[in-house]
């Protein structure tokens, strides 16, 4: 927001007058910090070319960015505006979460389709307003332009003390595995959604079952904690799916691990969805978009994992072994290769993704 590099761009001014500078202008006021104070690394905020931040010398800055386009991460006939707006930001900062950094700030570079500039942009800010607020991040700057689609790329960046960030390469043979909230409630959401874009009806539980997927929970808080006190050795938020995103933690830590069935934390399929056959083992495997965290903790360090944290339930669901890729231990017992069948929008699959 802060400048406009897209000097050449077809987003210009509109035939109706909407300008591009109005549009920014109009993007910051709805994202303003509301009376929040800004972060004490904030040295020059909205207004000139650039943000000057100024992070001192005992913390890092942990720097993520991310996606949300229309049609891969969300449908404009299917998902509300806030929801959208409110979705974006979260998916960004769970990346935080996952490094147990503090939120501080963020950019937006947005497009948008002309019919999209009025009444839909200010609910789709509305919702994103209510992420910052909730996840403490402010706006620094970003980038708007007229498209045919709407898209968002959110950079959002964190601080830890240093050195203190919580990578994925940590995990050791032996530590224990834990996952935060319930797996597979987002994935349940999109699964009524689908069902509702094929037109069975749906009851009134279905908002409740809806809001993992459209408003997730980041726990931002239990990241910090994790990292602050040193329990966590190595962590990432679940964005993908339990079975790809913890592949690719043991992959990183150059270990394995076994995974219980039976103390999966799994989203509860109420019997009145009996007929849109969906297995909750399923759902808590390969469902992504859950933003919980999955993490490991040495033996010596387990008294420290606390049951909940603030509401949010925390689970040990297996440990980290010798060896390479995760296992799937049955009620009997017996471990079975568990392969990655989460979110990859490269691979060609029936994904959990709206399309
Ligand atoms: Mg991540």
């Amino acid at each position: 927001m802060v400048h406009v590099k897209s000097k050449k761009s077809a987003a210009k001014s509109s035939p109706k007058g909407t300008t591009e500078d109005a549009l920014i202008e109009r993007i910051g006021r709805r994202l303003a910090a509301g009376g929040r104070r800004a972060p004490a690394a904030l040295r020059l905020g909205i207004g000139d070319d650039a943000a000057i931040l100024r992070p001192g010398a005992r913390n890092d800055w942990v720097v993520s960015t991310d996606f949300s386009l229309e049609n891969v991460h969300f449908r404009l006939d299917s998902h509300p505006a806030q929801a959208i707006g409110y979705r974006a930001l979260a998916r960004a900062a769970s990346d935080l979460a996952a490094m147990g950094a503090e939120p501080e700030f963020f950019l937006l570079s947005l497009s948008l389709p002309q019919r999209h500039t009025g009444r839909w942009l200010d609910q789709m800010l509305s919702g994103m307003a209510a992420a910052a607020r909730q996840l403490r991040l402010h706006l620094v700057g970003g980038d708007t332009t007229r498209w045919p689609m709407v898209a968002m790329a959110i950079t959002v960046i964190g601080r830890v003390p240093r050195g203190r960030a919580v990578r994925r390469d940590g995990a050791r043979p032996g530590d224990h595995l834990y996952v935060s909230g319930r797996l597979g409630a987002a994935a349940l959401g999109l699964a009524l959604i689908s069902a509702r874009a094929r037109r069975a009806p749906l009851g009134r539980r279905d908002a409740q079952l809806l809001r993992p997927h459209f408003y997730p929970a980041i726990p931002v808080d239990l990241g910090i904690h994790l990292a602050k006190r040193r329990i966590a050795s190595a962590m990432m938020d679940l964005s993908d799916g339990l079975s790809t995103d913890l592949t690719r933690l043991v992959r990183a830590s150059g270990v394995g691990a076994r995974l219980f069935a039976s103390r999966l934390p799994m989203v509860r399929v109420p019997a009145a969805l009996a007929r849109l056959g969906l297995d909750p083992l399923k759902l808590a495997l390969d469902g992504g978009e859950d933003y919980g965290l999955l993490f490991t903790v040495h033996p010596s360090r387990a008294a420290a994992v606390p049951r909940s944290f603030f509401g949010t339930t925390i689970t040990r669901i297996g440990e980290i072994i010798k060896g390479r890729g995760v296992h799937l231990v049955d009620a009997a017992g017996r471990a079975h290769p568990l392969s990655e069948g989460g979110w990859d929008p490269f691979r060609k699959q029936r994904g959990t993704r709206p399309r």
